[in-house]
């Protein structure tokens, strides 16, 4: 019994997913997986899509920016290019935020997962004031759990895992919620690599000596420093277009979500 063994006060469910990563790593195209795991699995979801850019979702959002924050004209009031754009529409979403908690509070008892997608530019909502008042309006009323995918077929050069290490790990800093790495696209490439290279520093130094630039001396320090980021978190693999993974991941999403009810 979960909630009789924590000593928090939070509702057990439901369980906030906010699904982060760089453009093009896949967010968009794991969620609609996800909610369709869910549709045929008796798993109650909810989608929210915080992207204001956005033309078109394959899924149907239950709570959607662009229903209350008109992108376009946002750029037009304020004369703000794309990203300044994008910034200004989540920080007024931002202000009214408690809303949405109490859209989701009230469906609580029918919902086991909230999925949250983030705008494209991944800095937008990491790096964000408003990003940050959104995390913590989640965390500090459900279990809150922050899921970085990875590009893998990208993330075989070291240096771009690296570079997408360094970053899942400063989500991790700066939420300080658990987190998942979600490998996708391992109909491409398998990331049986990446488990060994966090597994082993020195598998990865070995494979980014072979790339002669002069970020792979840095990369090699990084590396160590790393190593105790890696035994912090989960890591699977997942194909948003095959949905292979998808268990697994709900998995990783369970057990995270004991750790948030045992530690905050
Ligand atoms: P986002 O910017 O992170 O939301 O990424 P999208 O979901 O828009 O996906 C970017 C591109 O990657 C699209 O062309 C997708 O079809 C493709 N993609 C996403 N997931 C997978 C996957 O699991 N396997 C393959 N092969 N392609 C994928
Ligand atoms: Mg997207």
């Amino acid at each position: 019994n979960i909630e009789g063994a924590s000593s928090s006060n939070f509702k057990r469910k439901p369980v906030i997913i906010i699904v982060v990563g760089m453009a093009g790593s896949g967010k968009t195209t794991f969620l609609h997986r996800l909610v369709a795991h869910t549709h045929t699995s008796n798993i109650r979801g909810y989608v929210m899509n915080l992207d204001p850019a956005v033309l078109t979702l394959p899924f149907g959002a239950n709570i959607d920016i662009r229903d209350t924050v008109r992108y376009k004209e946002v750029m037009k009031q304020f004369n703000l290019g794309p990203n300044g754009g994008i910034l200004t529409s989540l920080n007024l979403f931002a202000t009214k935020f408690d809303e949405v908690i109490s859209v989701i509070e009230k469906r609580a008892d029918e919902l086991d997962y909230v999925l949250v997608d983030t705008p494209g530019q991944i800095e937008i909502f990491t790096w964000s004031a408003s990003g940050a008042i959104i995390t913590e309006a989640f965390a500090s009323t459900f279990p809150t759990v922050v899921t970085y995918v990875v590009d893998t077929p990208r993330a075989e050069n070291p240096t771009t895992f690296m570079s997408n290490m360094l970053y899942a790990c400063s989500i991790l800093y700066k939420t300080r919620l658990p987190l998942v790495l979600a490998f996708n696209k391992i109909d491409v490439a398998q990331h049986q690599f990446a488990l060994e290279w966090m597994e082993d520093f020195e598998a990865f130094q070995a494979a980014s000596s072979l790339d002669h630039s002069y970020t792979s001396t840095l990369t090699q320090s990084l590396s160590l420093v790393l190593d105790e980021f890696y035994q912090n978190l989960r890591s699977v693999g997942v194909s948003a277009v095959s949905g292979a993974g998808v268990e697994a991941f709900f998995k990783a999403i369970e057990a995270s979500a004991e750790e948030y009810m045992e530690n905050y």
